[in-house]
């Protein structure tokens, strides 16, 4: 792969009492990439996600920028420059976006309000609409403006790996677009992204490379411009469209 990994897991299985969802997979995030995980309902995509977060427990090696985590934790990933979105955005409908914001942020807030003043800004640069919005409460946002504050409020923490569970959830296409957008060109801003899909034309249009997950297990990776043209991978999940 291209330069130093930040992400790498190993092996990396998980399971749910007896069942394994996740079978030993082997999957990288290389340093400013975009990379995505595609793979139909239920193959494992959320859990892979969340455990590679250390919300559940998983077998295997999971290292972040060549330091091997043992027994992940989402505090050990937080103070390693990791955050998640996750599927539900878990927004605070009654806060406004502003407040949102700076709740995404409290893990740094010993840096001090002048430090969260300016991290704002910059996710304000990012995301201009929210800046318009800044006072409106959470929960009169549109679909895509909610889940852009999502980004937002994990951006806040100024994370080097953001992983992204399922963005495009509930968005009309052109909003997708628009959000897929934006998470793309975090990479200029020093963030690389792990996403996970199932709009997997939208997803592999914007990652740099792929990984399509079949019952837990890795079927295919690759360069995503490659898979846009990968004849099974066109009848299996691009359809016509
Ligand atoms: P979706 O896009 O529908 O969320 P997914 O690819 O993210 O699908 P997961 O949600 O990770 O898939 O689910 C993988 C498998 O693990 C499924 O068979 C699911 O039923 C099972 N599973 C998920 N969460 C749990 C849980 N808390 N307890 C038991 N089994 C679970």
């Amino acid at each position: 792969g291209n330069g130093l990994a930040l992400l790498e897991l190993s092996e990396f299985s998980v399971s749910y009492g007896a069942v394994e969802a996740v079978h030993a997979v082997d999957l990288r995030v290389g340093e400013g990439e975009i990379v995505t995980v595609i793979g139909p309902n239920g193959a494992g995509k959320s859990t892979l996600l969340n455990a590679s977060m250390g919300l559940l427990p998983s077998r295997g090696v999971l290292t972040l920028a060549g330091e091997r985590i043992d027994r992940p934790s989402v505090e050990a990933m937080v103070a390693r420059g990791v955050a998640l979105v996750p599927e539900k955005r878990e927004l605070f409908g009654e806060m406004s976006v502003e407040d949102n914001l700076l709740l995404g942020g409290f893990a740094r807030w010993r840096r001090g309000l002048r430090d969260q003043a300016s991290r704002m800004e910059e996710v304000f640069a990012i995301f201009p609409r929210l800046k318009e919005r800044r006072a409106q409460m959470a929960a009169t946002l549109s679909g895509g403006e909610r889940q852009m504050l999502a980004i937002g409020r994990a951006l806040m923490s100024r994370p080097r790996l953001l992983m992204l569970d399922e963005p495009s959830l509930g968005l009309a296409p052109l909003i997708v677009r628009e959000v897929l957008h934006v998470v793309a060109s975090l990479r200029t801003h020093g963030v690389s992204v792990l996403l996970v899909e199932q709009n997997a034309r939208a997803a592999l249009q914007v990652a740099d490379r792929a990984y399509v997950l079949e019952m837990g297990a890795v079927a295919l990776s690759g360069e995503a411009e490659a898979l846009l043209h990968d004849r099974r991978i066109i009848d299996t999940y691009l359809g016509l469209g």
